[in-house]
């Protein structure tokens, strides 16, 4: 079995498993080492059902005392049932579709079975428990076991068959890394640390193998970056772009003035465009610092000088955003400079049609997903490329947009709170400017942290604030009900809550699973205010912008990095009206309700992002709490800011000596190979 076999070649994964894995973006044995767990499991040990375990996940020690029974439901589904006896109370149990599991139970004997507690009819029961022999179940208790992403119809253990399938029988690399490099940080081979960041045997070794893997994503992420910079550095700019009255005429109708800040970097890029050669920039500002007019705005300049400009954002939803607003700009503006928009979902025939537009207009606005960059796509006349959240972008995205046209002038926005020497090795050469200050006419987002007991509370206050007129966000972190974690997930959260509000609120439900042009219509209703609640999984925190929403609510925030708390909270807030952020932190641990505070100390990203990580430390492994920057699938630029910094002092010494790689044509087909396997992250 080679690397790039098709992951068919593994016994026992056919043809429907093959099809699961594919939707997961798994098509290669490859692709199976690099689908890294999400999170691992330790199993907990065996308790007695109580009141308190109701709703959680435990595992018990039942006898079984009479076989199994089948019955046929009335939606014509197979229901397997049995009652377990934990010493004298009994706890139902129940399978679907299961029924080979039958002879797995036999009569008198005792079984552990984990799976959700849960208390009805007076009784205790469990669905869908895993089963186990008491003997295996605590051989299992020593282990860690990966947990996965997955999808409908498959499951973790069909994942990790395969895994281990695929690491038992495919010749991997020791080395990947030069020799010096290998032998100076003193690594996991990379052999080794795969297979342990899979199957770790304890915490360090999970620890040392996630080093290493991290270290090499950041090396060759900044290796690509740095021989990109070299071939790009100094490109004459022989674009004729000039500052126009009409842009200011614009500006000054908006019903805001730019702050202090927005004026400068906007000042910034318009020197960059009228300079000697073609700018490279990065735009910091937190969210809701303002960050689209600014780019709008430098994009009227370039297309008023008649050229095109293109942005592109990482999801349909912003994109579609972006799209709606600058037609709205350019008409109020009373201009007729045409707008185009690509998405991956739109029709064949719009797509066409926007292509037109495109090739029939020289000075033109277009904005997209990366599906501007797909499908063959040219842009003639293109001089200035803005990628708004650029760390959701892959790295081989960012370079083909750029690529497009005759080396057009490049920003990157992003809303990533990173001190400026980090910012230096993770963007190279570029130039950096940053947006601080927020708008004025903005109050600070109100923030609390509650626990279950308060749900009701919460509830009345959301419907305070809808009869107000504003809108709410709910955030969950899963999007179905899932066997392994204990989560809230929307589709059940949704139906509850309409049956709490009694159906008063019409209540929108969003996640990544959905299809892109489904997902724009419940944003679009969302932004239009014919839905009050928004229930959603972490997909609204891209850049989505909705003022009038002044409520956001996250279950389980626990579960969530502060960063990306940081960015969820950052939905509200964005007009004049006192915005709430409500916190729900469903775990017991002391540390982590000490955690959830540090959101309400401060309303400054970096400062939350580094606060967070001193209190996890580097060996907090569970839940692995990606800030999710930089579409990195082991690394986080925080928790691993040391091996970052070793990542960007070895390539340095490396390109000094070999600055083109000539002396070693094996790390330039791992790069292209790394660069290949860097997914999209939506
Ligand atoms: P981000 O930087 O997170 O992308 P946006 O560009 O989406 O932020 O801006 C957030 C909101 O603030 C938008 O509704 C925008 O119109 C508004 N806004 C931008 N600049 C100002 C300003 N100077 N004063 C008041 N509101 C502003
Ligand atoms: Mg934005």
């Amino acid at each position: 079995m080679e690397l790039l076999s098709p992951i068919d070649t593994i016994k026992g994964v056919g043809e429907k498993t093959t099809k699961l894995l594919n939707k997961l973006g798994v098509y290669t044995i490859e692709d199976i080492l690099l689908f890294f767990p999400r999170t691992y499991l330790i199993y907990p040990e065996v308790s007695t059902p109580n009141p308190d375990s109701v709703n959680s996940l435990i595992s018990i020690a039942g006898r079984i005392k009479t076989s199994p029974k089948v019955f046929r439901s009335k939606s014509r589904i197979d229901v397997l049932s049995a009652t377990a006896f934990v010493g004298d109370i009994p706890v139902d149990l129940v399978w679907f579709n299961s029924n080979y599991l039958k002879s797995s139970l036999e009569p008198g004997k005792v079984y552990v079975f984990y799976g959700r507690l849960v208390f009805d009819k007076n009784r205790y029961k469990i669905s869908q428990p895993l089963i186990f022999e008491t003997e295996k179940y605590e051989e299992l208790r020593n282990q860690i076991q990966p947990i996965y992403h997955l999808t409908k119809g498959l499951s973790n253990n069909v994942v990790l068959k395969s895994v281990k399938a695929a690491l038992d029988n495919c010749k991997l690399p020791e080395k990947r890394l030069p020799d010096e490099i290998e032998d100076k940080n003193n690594f996991l081979t990379y052999s080794q640390a795969l297979k342990t960041y899979h199957f770790p045997e304890n915490f360090d070794e999970l620890v040392k193998a996630r080093k290493r893997l991290a270290y090499e994503e950041m090396f060759f992420f900044i290796l690509n970056s740095r021989l990109q910079e070299d071939k790009s550095v100094s490109y004459p700019n022989n674009f004729k772009i000039c500052h126009h009255s009409q842009t200011d005429d614009f500006r000054s109708s908006l019903q805001f003035a730019l702050t202090g800040d927005q004026d400068k970097v906007l000042n910034d890029i318009l020197s960059d465009i009228q300079g000697e050669y073609v700018t490279q920039r990065l735009i910091q500002g937190d969210v809701g610092s303002g960050k689209t007019i600014v780019a709008f705005l430098a994009m009227l300049d370039v297309a008023l000088s008649g050229y095109q400009a293109a942005i592109m954002a990482p999801t349909e939803v912003l994109a579609k955003q972006h799209y709606e607003g600058f037609v709205k700009w350019v008409e109020n503006a009373g201009l007729n400079i045409p707008v185009a928009l690509f998405t991956g979902s739109m029709k064949a025939s719009e797509k066409k049609a926007m292509a037109k537009l495109v090739a029939e207009n020289d000075s033109c606005l277009i904005v997209g997903t990366h599906a501007l960059i797909s499908e063959g796509r040219e842009f003639g006349n293109l001089a200035l490329v803005i990628t708004d959240e650029q760390h959701r972008f892959g790295v081989q995205q960012r370079d083909k947009l750029s690529s497009k046209g005759e080396h057009p002038h490049i920003i990157v926005m992003s809303a990533t709170p990173i001190p400026r020497t980090l910012a230096m090795i993770l963007y190279g050469n570029m130039h950096v400017s940053a947006i601080k200050e927020l708008p004025a006419n903005r109050l600070p987002i109100k923030t609390c942290v509650i626990k279950e007991s308060m749900r009701k509370t919460a509830y009345k206050f959301v419907s305070d604030e809808i009869a107000k007129g504003h809108q709410v966000y709910i955030i969950c972190p899963l999007v179905e009900a899932s066997e392994t974690t204990e989560a809230q997930n929307v589709t059940d959260y949704s139906k509850k809550l309409n049956e709490y509000f009694d159906g008063a609120y019409s209540i929108g439900v969003l996640h990544g699973k959905m299809k892109p042009a489904d997902k724009n219509q419940v944003m679009e209703d969302f932004a239009n205010h014919k839905t009050q609640i928004l229930v959603s999984t972490t997909v609204v925190e891209v850049g989505v912008n909705v003022p009038n929403a002044t409520v956001m609510m996250i279950e389980n925030a626990n579960r969530f990095g502060l960063a990306a708390l940081h960015q969820l909270r950052g939905r509200v807030g964005r007009g004049s009206a006192q915005s709430y952020c409500i916190l729900m932190n469903s775990s017991s641990d002391n540390r982590e309700s000490e955690r959830l505070n540090i959101m309400l100390k401060s309303n400054d990203g970096f400062f939350i992002a580094r606060e967070d990580l001193k209190l996890r430390g580097p060996g907090d492994m569970f839940g692995v709490r990606q800030s999710g920057e930089f579409s990195f699938k082991v690394a986080d630029i925080y928790q691993d800011a040391d091996e970052l910094e070793m990542a960007s002092q070895d390539v340095d010494e490396l390109l000094k000596k070999d600055p083109s790689l000539d002396n070693h044509p094996k790390l330039r087909s791992t790069l292209n190979s790394f660069l290949t396997n860097q997914f999209y992250v939506l």
